[in-house]
């Protein structure tokens, strides 16, 4: 080993296991070892924690005492701690839930100078107790850094705001030359800059990574049948794999899930209707146990860093990129292959227009609102790149799908897209029959009926057969009309009104009438109704991999099964004891010495020998 042991690099190489840095991990690492101060914008999955736990462990190593790390997450605290501790990393958090000795054993911890780590709540590091503490490490120079996770909190603009993290401007007079990092997955500009003004990081170094997160596959669907959809598409390509399936009502969430649990897949229903005690047995399950999917509403995903999140599933269309965004990136955090899958229809955009137009808020309130509504339509309506759009949203240039990105189901397979201008316009014009037709309004299911020429119930009681629009778009099946109706909606063509969601055109409509408006729309395609995109042969990280031949995914499944094992003997989730990464690369390997066990990514010392010697053996066995 040439590198001193105390560098970075060996740090990250003999603890972690890792054998490269990512991204901007080695700057951040070094500046902050330095003594700078820093502020990191990096996505969820990029590896924020090891860019100050690696400089923790070294300044530790240097005499410089603990590093203090302010994250607002109770369980998140406590599977990073387990997880410092079995890479061989002395770690502690101090919060509510520990009994008061076990409060003064981490306290004794701490100040005796052994803890490399101590994880806290921020309304615990402001009390007098614990500033006292620090006090008198810092006058010992045994205060090595602090790291500020979550860091948006503080900001007042984002969306989990917590008044405790606004005291915490205090740590920089109180402690002068102690670094301070910020962390944070939020990216845009105005919480940045709230981050850096609140928190008085004028001096720091600030580092913004793309957001890219080239593992995730973004593919949009057109719904028909929503769950059975959704039941293709996990027993085709996410069977036993953890995921998150998102639905807008708690209801929905019920019914889904019960519905998927009939179905033989192992769904739990998580809403914020359900009791404490509940919920968290439910999270805790989803940690902990391999392959349960949760199905859940927004009330769930805060802090959930589970690596193995294979998919995250939406069911109905969330309200604005930042929530598609931030809900999708739950998926593959440990950078394995993963998928972002949404189902979406005509339902949901007029769903989340009367969402809006029926708040209670001001108009201004609404407008920023439908704003940024339409920048989501856009994103679900889009032939091109969904990837290239999603990070344009966010301010970042970007070409379409690399190979070696996980590509989007449009760079995949490019949309093929028929002229629906004509349709357009029979479906406007009939719109507008109908208004003059005695000022009547009808909504989508009715207007189709009309353009369809079927000859229902309704079409009798109010004479529609008479209209000249009767009939017109017989060519057409209800699907594409449906299609057609959506974008109409979507590009603000077409409103949608009122407790029966009636159709009323908009000062728009009225260039789309005149033909001037062309109007393309994805040729919806057999595909769209099963498993887009999923044609050619896909690893699923969760189980052997299709490329794994028998031998090398018998060793697998024998590995799974040990860390199943250990994990519950640990009472750790698995990910804690190994990724799936590494498990999948040590059957790959099989190696047969320690020193090539070693080489695996992910086996630190530590592991090697708390573990080395078992995995020799499983290996073996599956041989
Ligand atoms: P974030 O907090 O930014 O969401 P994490 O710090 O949880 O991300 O890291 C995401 C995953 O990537 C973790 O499982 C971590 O072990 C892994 N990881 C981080 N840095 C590296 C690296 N340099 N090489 C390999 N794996 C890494
Ligand atoms: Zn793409």
């Amino acid at each position: 080993m040439s590198s001193a042991p105390n560098a970075p690099s060996a740090i990250l190489r003999d603890v972690f296991g890792y054998a490269a840095f990512r991204g901007a991990q080695e700057e951040i690492v070094e500046h902050l070892s330095a003594g700078g101060d820093a502020l990191v914008l990096m996505p969820t999955g990029g590896g924020k924690s090891l860019c100050y736990q690696i400089p923790a462990i070294a300044r530790h190593r240097a005499g410089r005492g603990v590093a203090v790390v302010v994250s607002p997450l109770i369980a998140l605290m406590h599977d990073q701690v387990g997880a410092l501790e079995e890479a061989g990393v002395h770690a502690a958090f101090l919060n509510s839930t520990l009994t008061f000795p076990e409060v003064q054993r981490v306290e004794r911890e701490m100040m005796s100078g052994r803890l490399v780590l101590v994880y806290v709540a921020p309304e615990r590091l402001m009390t007098p107790r614990m500033l006292g503490q620090l006090d008198a490490l810092h006058a010992r120079g045994r205060l090595s850094l602090f790291a500020i996770d979550e860091a948006h909190c503080v900001s007042q603009w984002g969306h989990d705001f917590r008044e405790d993290y606004l005291s915490l401007d205090a740590l920089h007079a109180r402690y002068p030359g102690v670094p301070r990092i910020a962390l944070t997955a939020t990216a845009d500009a105005l919480t940045r800059a709230d981050v850096i003004a609140r928190l008085i990081l004028a001096d720091a170094r600030v580092f913004i990574s793309s957001f890219d997160r080239p593992n995730i596959r973004y593919r949009i669907v057109e719904k028909s049948d929503a769950r059975r959809q959704l039941l293709t598409f996990l027993r085709e390509e996410h069977e036993g794999d953890a995921g998150i399936v998102y639905c807008l009502s708690r209801r929905k969430v019920e019914e889904t899930a019960a519905w998927l649990t009939a179905q033989g897949i192992p769904a739990l229903p998580y809403h914020a209707g359900m009791e404490a005690g509940q919920r968290r047995e439910r999270q805790d399950r989803f940690l902990r146990e391999d392959g349960v999917v949760m199905v859940a509403t927004i009330a769930f995903g805060m802090g959930i860093d589970k690596p193995d999140v294979r998919f995250v599933a939406h069911l109905d269309l969330p309200k604005n990129i930042e929530s598609y965004y931030q809900e999708t990136g739950r998926a593959g955090r440990d950078g394995l292959p993963a998928d972002a899958w949404m189902a979406y229809g005509l339902a949901d955009v007029v769903h989340q227009r009367r969402m809006i137009d029926e708040s209670p808020a001001d108009e201004a309130f609404k407008r920023i609102q439908r704003g940024k509504l339409d920048a989501l339509l856009s994103l679900a309506e889009a032939h091109d790149c969904r990837r290239a759009r999603l990070l344009a949203y966010f301010g970042e240039a970007s070409p379409p799908c690399a190979p070696a990105q996980n590509a989007c189901d449009n760079c995949l397979h490019p949309p093929r897209t028929w002229d629906a201008t004509e349709a357009a316009r029979k479906a406007l014009s009939c719109v507008y029959r109908f208004r003059q037709d005695g000022r009547q309004r009808f909504g989508a299911v009715h207007l189709i009926d009309v353009l369809r020429g079927r000859q229902t119930d309704k079409v009798a009681q109010f004479g529609h057969r008479r209209l000249s629009t009767f009939g017109i778009g017989a060519d057409l099946s209800e699907a594409q009309w449906r299609a057609v109706l959506r974008q109409l909606i979507a590009l603000g063509h077409l409103r949608v009104e009122g407790e029966f969601s009636t159709l009323e055109l908009t000062e728009s409509a009225r260039a789309v009438l005149r033909g001037e408006v062309r109007l393309l729309l994805r040729q919806p395609s057999e595909r769209s109704k099963g498993r887009p995109g999923a044609t050619e042969a896909r690893d699923r990280p969760g189980r052997a991999p299709s490329s794994m031949g028998a031998a090398e995914a018998a060793r697998f499944a024998a590995l799974r099964s040990w860390r199943a094992a250990v994990a519950r003997e640990r009472k750790l989730p698995a990910y804690v004891v190994f990724h799936d990464a590494t498990l999948a690369e040590m059957a790959r390997e099989a190696p047969k010495t320690p020193a090539a066990l070693a080489r695996i990514n992910g086996v630190g010392a530590k592991k090697l020998e708390a573990y080395g010697r078992d995995l020799l053996r499983v290996l073996g066995e599956a041989r």
